[in-house]
């Protein structure tokens, strides 16, 4: 449970919270562009930047601390506070980890990462011929692609299989179809790969192995996710409390009415709920336990629940949290797309019944 923290996380919970206080709320009304430059500098000082990286290599439990702490502030530029991580490119050797990983940490090339493909196209599809790996096909929903050095993409290699590949988006023949923006405020890149060569260096460890890389950097993006949530789901819980302290026209407190009183309380079960499992998966995960099963469950539950509380606390605090800048209304906008990314609920939810009735495996 979250109260039973070592020290160093306290201390660890306590600096997000200050940095958050001293360096990010404060830049509520500047740009984000301009937002985002400030908190980097500002993080890489206060020695969060780097949490995220191979070098420094913090545990899930230290991320996710940091993580629900930072958001439960509800701050600006939140996305800018950590560095990129290695993802897909934790454990290569050269050239990549020359020529792709070690820039990419340094904050010299952008990555990107393509798995999701248009449903009216082939898969995306490449041949071995010597050093040269040549690559057909299509991604349809690339985050940051259109200002991304190279995409990780996800390539069926002939005689091999799954395989994930670094394609440099300057390579001839790699086409951005379009670029697009979503209802959070990112965006996103559509790519057409036409004969596409590359050097066969630019698998990700072996052809045939890329699947399993993937689904583990899916998986540590599905527990931010879970953690980011449960960061809303505190500061959404905060906002209720003092508007429903606070007096409503006839002067008696807002939260007297049973039904208000009722909706708020159920919330709080949820919160309660959606953080319990986040912490007790992050654990798992810190003690070498396989936490795909959980990973899916805790990204399900803690995005449905904030998008049940953003939603609720709308309701209950009324038209005036509809306003454009509100930050509820901004909210909303910003964790629906949670219930999509890494995984539609849906889909996720059948995988795990998929785990326990088909495979036996998992231990929800
Ligand atoms: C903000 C954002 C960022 C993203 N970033 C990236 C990125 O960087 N790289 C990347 O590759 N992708 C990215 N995606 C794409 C994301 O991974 C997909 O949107 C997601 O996996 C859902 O796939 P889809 O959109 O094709 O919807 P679909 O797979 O078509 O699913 C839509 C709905 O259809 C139903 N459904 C689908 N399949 C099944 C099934 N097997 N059984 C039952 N019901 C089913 C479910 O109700 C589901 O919710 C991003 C998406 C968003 C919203």
């Amino acid at each position: 449970m979250p109260e039973q923290l070592s020290p160093q996380l306290i201390e660890l919970r306590e600096r997000c919270a200050a940095f958050a206080k001293d360096h990010m709320l404060p830049l509520a009304e500047s740009d984000r562009a301009s937002a985002a430059v400030q908190v980097r500098e500002a993080s890489k000082t206060a020695g969060l930047f780097t949490m995220t990286q191979p070098a420094h290599a913090a545990g899930q439990l230290a991320l996710c601390v940091a993580r629900e702490t930072l958001a439960a502030a509800n701050p600006p530029a939140l996305d800018a506070v950590f560095g990129p991580g290695a993802g897909v490119l934790g454990s290569v050797g050269e050239p990549l980890a020359s020529s792709h990983l070690a820039p990419l940490l340094a904050g010299e090339k952008r990555g990107s990462f393509g798995f999701t493909e248009p449903d009216d196209a082939e898969p995306t599809a490449g041949i071995i011929d010597g050093d040269a790996l040549t690559i057909k096909g299509q991604k349809s929903y690339v985050t940051g692609g259109a200002d991304a050095d190279f995409i990780n993409a996800l390539v069926r290699i002939e005689g091999h299989g799954p395989s994930m590949v670094v394609i440099d988006t300057d390579t001839q023949g790699v086409i951005l179809e379009k670029r697009f923006n979503s209802l959070d405020g990112s965006h996103h890149a559509a790519f057409r790969f036409d004969n596409v060569q590359v050097p066969v260096s630019h698998v990700i460890g072996e052809p045939g192995q890329g699947l399993p890389k993937a689904l583990r950097q899916i998986g540590d993006v599905r527990l931010l996710f879970a953690a980011q949530a449960c960061g809303y789901l505190i500061w959404v819980m905060d906002l209720l409390q003092s508007h429903l302290q606070s007096p409503d026209k006839d002067g008696a407190p807002r939260g007297n009415k049973d039904v208000v009183r009722w909706h708020y309380a159920d919330l709080r079960i949820k919160a309660f709920a959606a953080r319990s499992m986040l912490y007790r998966t992050a654990r798992l995960a810190d003690a070498g336990e396989n936490i795909v099963n959980e990973g899916m469950a805790c990204k399900i539950f803690a995005t449905e629940c904030i998008g049940e509380a953003v939603d609720t606390a709308i309701q209950l605090v009324g038209g005036g949290a509809l306003v454009d800048d509100h930050p509820l209304a901004l909210l909303y906008k910003k964790v629906r797309a949670w219930r999509l990314a890494e995984g539609a609920s849906d889909v996720l939810r059948l995988n795990i019944g998929r785990g326990i009735l088909e495979l036996g495996k998992g231990r929800i």
